[in-house]
C-alpha cells in the first residue's frame, strides 16, 4: 500500500498565533513557559490536523519558534562566541539572541532559503569551531506527539546542507572540513529518536537540487554511509528542484528513501523509475509552492506509472516540498467569492489532496470517484473561464516586437535631452520614495479601511501629508523630490489591487522570517490595468513644487517575485503582462507632466533560478520585462531603478542590459564595496550608492557621507554619482530622517565645492 506522506506543516498558525506569542514573549508579556505552552498547543492542533485529513507520515521537529536552520544549529551547539557559552543545552534567551542580536551582539546573518521567500539564520563557522549536542528537541517533539498517540517521522536539515549554508569567519575554513565534526552528534540524535521509538526520519537535502562541487559531493557519500546505519531508517528529502546531475549520487547514497520533486521537475521520475532503486520513493505531486488545486487525474497519472513500476508498497505520495510555504487554510477565506475559491489550495487542502491521491492508488478511482470529479470540474472550470483568460491582454502580449523594448535613443543622447530638461546639479540629491510611515499614516489607512473615515476624509489626510513632505524636501533642499508613498501599504499589494487577474486573501500569511509573515497576492489571470495607478498621486505632488518629483512605481519583476503566481503558463509570460500595465503607467506619468520616474525592482537577484545553466534564460526574460516598462517615453524622461541589498558582481551584463538612466542601490553596510562590480564593469549610466544605511537608527553624520561619497568617485566618474539614501524611509520617524538628509544634503554640497 502507498502512504500518504507531509513533509512538514506551516508553523505560524491559521491566525499568526504563533506570531503573537513569540512577540509578546519578546516584549516580556509572555513568559518563557506560556511560550512554551503555546507552542505545544499548535503543534498538537498540527499534527491533529494532518492526521484528520489522512496523512500517515506526519512530520516531527518541522515546528520551530523562529526558524528551523537555527534549530538544526542549536542541536549541534553551533553558538557563536559572542552568545556567551553554550551550557547545558541553548536555551530560549539564548537562541533568540542568536536570531535577534542583543544590544552587545548582533544578530547572525539571515537570508533566503534557496529561491523562496522565507529566510534562514546563516549558521556561523568560527576559529577552533568545535560543536557538542546543545538541543533535544528533535527528540522532544518526536515523544510529544508519541505521548497524544501520534507516530510521527521527524524532519533533521541534513549535514551537508546545513554546512553549505553557513558562512565561514575564519580565513581559510572550509565549512565542508566540519562535516567530520558534526556527523557523531547526527548519529547521536539518530540513535536517540530510534531509541525513542522512530522507525523514519526524514533528512532535507534540498542542496541535491543545485550544482554541487565536488567536495559537497564527496561530503554527501561520506554523510550517508555514516548516518544510514546509525538508527532509524532516512528518507533523504531533495526539494525545489531537479536532481539533474546529483541524480546518480543522490540514487548511490545508502538511504532508504528518497523524495522527488515531481512539480518543479516531473520529468526526472522517468530516470529514478528506470534506475530501479532500491529506496521507498516519495512522490512530490502536490505542489508546495503555490496555492493552486492540484490536477489530482494529471497526478494520479504519475502515481499510477510509478507504482506499476516500482510496487505500490514501495511509494509514499506528498507535496513537493514543506508547506511551510502556502498559507494554512483556504477554509478561513470568508471573503473570496466560490468560483475563485475552487481554484484554490492551502496547507490543509493540499493534505486532502495527497490523502485523496493515495487513497485512489491503493483502493482504485472507485473509491474517491466524487473527490475526483470534484477536482476534475474545478480544474475544467479554471482552464476556460474568461475571468482568467482576457484574448485582448494575450494578443497585446504576443505582438510586443524589439522596439517596443528600446528606449528611442542610446543613453549618451538621453542623458543630454534629461540635463537640459532637469537642469540638477553635479551630486544630484534624491530619496528612494518612501517617507516615514508614522503611527498616524498607519491609523489613518486602518480607520478608513474598517470604514471609521469618509474616503474624502482619508483623501484630505493624504494630501495633506503628501503636502508636508514636499515642503519638508523643499526645506531641506533635495534636488530631486518624491510624493513619499503615503497612500500605499505596500510595495506590491498597493498595485496588485489595481491590477486586473489580482486577488487577495484575508489571512493568507506565509512565514517570511522568525515572527515575520508576509502575505503575497494571488496573480490568478490575464494581468491588466483598468485605470492609472499613481498619476493622482504623483501629478498632485508635481503641482505643489517647481522642482521635479520622481514617479514612483514598482516593476514587474518584483511585483510577480513577491506574489503567488499562477502555474498555467510560463512565469515569463505572466511578467510580461505586469510590464504592459506598468508600461501603459510610465506613460501615463509623462504624459501628466512627470520628468522623472523610478521602477523599483529589488527582487530581481531573488529570482535567479537555484542552477546557473537557467540564468541567462531568466535574465533574459527578467530585464526584458523590465525594459518593456521602462521604454515607452521620450529622451527627456529619466527612468530610475532601485535595488536594495544584493550582490551585483555575477549578473553586471543584466543590470546594464536594463539600461535604467539612474540606479540606485544600498551599499553603505558594505562601506562601497558593492560599487566596485559597478566600477570593474564600466558601468555607463548614472548610479546613486546609498550613503545611509536606514535600518540603523543612528543619523549617519555629514563627514561619513562625504568619506563614503569619496570613495564612490574613485570608482564612478563624479558626474554620474547621484547621492541618496540606501532604500526607502518608511520605516524611520521623522526626526531621524530630516536629520539624516540634513547631512546629506550638505555633504552634496561639500563635494560639489570640491572639498
Ligand atoms: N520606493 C520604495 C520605498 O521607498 C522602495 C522600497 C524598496 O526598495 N524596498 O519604499
Ligand atoms: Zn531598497
Amino acid at each position: 500500500m502507498a502512504k500518504a506522506a507531509n513533509l512538514g506543516f506551516p508553523r505560524i498558525g491559521a491566525r499568526r498565533e504563533l506570531k503573537t506569542a513569540v512577540e509578546a514573549h519578546w516584549k516580556g508579556n509572555l513568559s518563557a513557559d506560556d511560550l512554551a505552552a503555546e507552542g505545544a498547543r499548535l503543534r498538537a492542533a498540527h499534527w491533529q490536523l494532518q492526521r484528520d485529513a489522512g496523512i500517515e507520515v506526519i512530520p516531527s521537529n518541522d515546528f520551530s519558534f523562529y526558524d528551523h536552520v537555527l534549530d538544526m544549529t542549536a542541536v549541534l551547539g553551533a553558538v557563536p562566541r559572542r552568545f556567551g557559552p553554550v551550557g547545558d543545552h541553548v536555551a530560549p534567551t539564548q537562541y533568540f539572541a542568536m536570531a535577534r542580536g542583543t544590544a552587545e551582539a548582533p544578530a547572525m546573518e539571515m537570508t533566503k532559503w534557496f529561491d523562496t521567500n522565507y529566510h534562514y539564520i546563516v549558521p556561523e563557522f568560527e576559529e577552533g569551531q568545535s560543536f557538542r549536542l546543545a538541543s533535544l528537541k528533535p527528540i522532544e517533539d518526536f515523544l510529544e506527539a508519541k505521548a497524544l498517540g501520534i507516530h510521527t517521522r521527524p524532519v533533521l536539515v541534513g549535514p551537508v546542507t546545513w554546512l553549505s549554508l553557513g558562512k565561514t569567519k575564519a580565513e581559510g575554513l572550509d565549512p565542508l572540513t566540519l562535516l567530520s565534526a558534526i556527523l557523531p552528534i547526527y548519529s547521536d540524535v539518530l540513535r536517540r529518536l530510534a531509541e525513542a521509538g522512530a522507525d523514519w526520519v526524514q533528512i532535507d537535502e534540498p542542496v541535491l537540487v543545485t550544482d554541487l562541487s565536488d567536495g559537497q559531493r564527496r561530503a554527501l557519500s561520506t554523510a550517508y554511509a555514516e548516518l544510514a546505519t546509525a538508527g532509524p531508517r532516512l528518507m533523504l528529502a531533495s526539494y525545489f528542484g531537479s536532481l539533474d546531475d546529483n541524480l546518480d549520487l543522490a540514487l548511490s547514497l545508502p538511504v532508504a528513501g528518497l523524495h522527488l520533486d515531481l512539480i518543479r521537475a516531473p520529468e526526472q521520475i522517468k530516470r529514478v523509475l528506470e534506475a530501479g532503486p532500491d529506496k521507498v520513493l516519495s512522490l512530490g505531486l502536490i505542489d508546495g509552492r503555490n496555492v493552486w488545486r492540484a490536477d489530482l487525474a494529471r497526478a494520479l497519472d504519475a502515481a499510477q506509472t510509478a507504482a506499476r513500476l516500482h510496487g505500490t508498497g514501495r511509494i509514499q505520495i506528498a507535496p513537493s516540498c514543506s508547506l511551510l510555504h502556502v498559507p494554512v487554510d483556504l477554509d478561513a477565506e470568508a471573503g473570496l467569492d466560490a468560483e475563485l475559491k475552487g481554484w484554490l489550495s492551502f496547507a490543509r487542502q493540499k493534505l486532502a489532496e495527497v490523502a485523496t491521491l493515495t487513497r485512489a492508488l491503493n483502493d482504485g478511482q472507485v473509491a474517491v470517484a466524487d473527490a475526483l470529479a470534484a477536482n476534475a470540474a474545478l480544474v475544467a472550470s479554471r482552464a476556460s473561464s474568461s475571468r482568467i483568460h482576457d484574448p485582448k491582454v494575450k494578443s497585446r502580449s504576443a505582438s510586443v516586437g524589439p522596439d517596443d523594448l528600446r528606449r528611442r535613443s542610446h543613453y549618451q543622447v538621453r542623458q543630454r535631452a534629461q540635463a537640459a530638461q532637469l537642469n540638477l546639479p553635479v551630486f544630484p540629491t534624491t530619496t528612494i520614495g518612501s517617507f516615514p510611515q508614522t503611527a498616524e499614516v498607519r491609523r489613518a489607512r486602518a480607520d478608513h479601511r474598517k470604514g471609521r473615515i469618509s474616503a474624502a476624509d482619508y483623501d484630505a489626510f493624504l494630501k495633506r501629508e503628501t503636502e508636508s513632505c514636499i515642503r519638508r524636501q523643499e526645506a531641506l533642499g533635495l534636488d530631486m523630490l518624491v510624493h513619499g508613498e503615503f497612500e500605499r501599504n505596500d510595495m506590491v499589494e498597493y498595485f496588485g489591487e489595481q491590477l486586473a487577474g489580482y486577488a487577495f486573501t484575508r489571512f493568507g500569511w506565509v512565514q517570511s522570517y522568525g515572527s515575520r509573515c508576509v502575505k503575497p497576492p494571488l496573480i490568478f489571470g490575464d494581468v491588466s490595468r483598468p485605470q492609472p495607478m499613481t498619476v493622482e498621486w504623483s501629478g498632485y505632488a508635481q503641482s505643489l513644487t517647481d522642482r521635479p518629483v520622481k514617479g514612483m512605481l514598482t516593476g514587474p519583476v518584483t511585483i510577480l517575485q513577491w506574489s503567488f503566481v499562477r502555474d498555467d503558463q510560463p512565469r515569463s509570460e505572466t511578467c510580461k503582462q505586469i510590464a504592459l500595465a506598468i508600461r501603459d503607467e510610465v506613460a501615463d506619468l509623462e504624459a501628466a507632466g512627470i520628468k522623472a520616474i523610478q521602477i523599483d525592482e529589488p527582487a530581481i537577484r531573488e529570482g535567479l533560478p537555484l542552477r546557473r545553466a537557467d540564468w541567462d534564460g531568466y535574465l533574459q526574460w527578467a530585464v526584458d520585462c523590465f525594459r518593456l516598462s521602462a521604454s515607452p517615453v521620450r529622451d527627456e524622461t529619466q527612468i530610475h531603478t532601485h535595488m536594495c541589498y544584493s550582490e551585483f558582481n555575477d549578473i553586471m551584463p543584466a543590470i546594464a542590459r536594463m539600461d535604467a538612466d539612474v540606479i540606485s542601490i544600498e551599499t553603505s553596510r558594505s562601506d562601497m564595496e558593492l560599487l566596485t562590480a559597478f566600477g570593474d564593469f564600466e558601468y555607463p549610466n548614472e548610479i546613486g550608492p546609498g550613503v545611509w544605511d536606514i535600518h540603523s537608527p543612528r543619523v549617519p553624520p555629514q563627514e561619513d557621507m562625504i568619506t563614503l561619497l569619496r570613495k564612490a568617485a574613485s570608482v564612478i566618474a563624479s558626474e554620474r554619482l547621484w547621492v541618496n539614501p540606501d532604500c526607502g524611509l518608511k520605516t524611520r520617524d521623522w526626526a531621524e530622517t530630516e536629520a539624516s538628509l540634513k547631512n546629506l544634503v550638505a555633504a552634496a554640497k561639500a563635494l560639489r565645492k570640491g572639498d
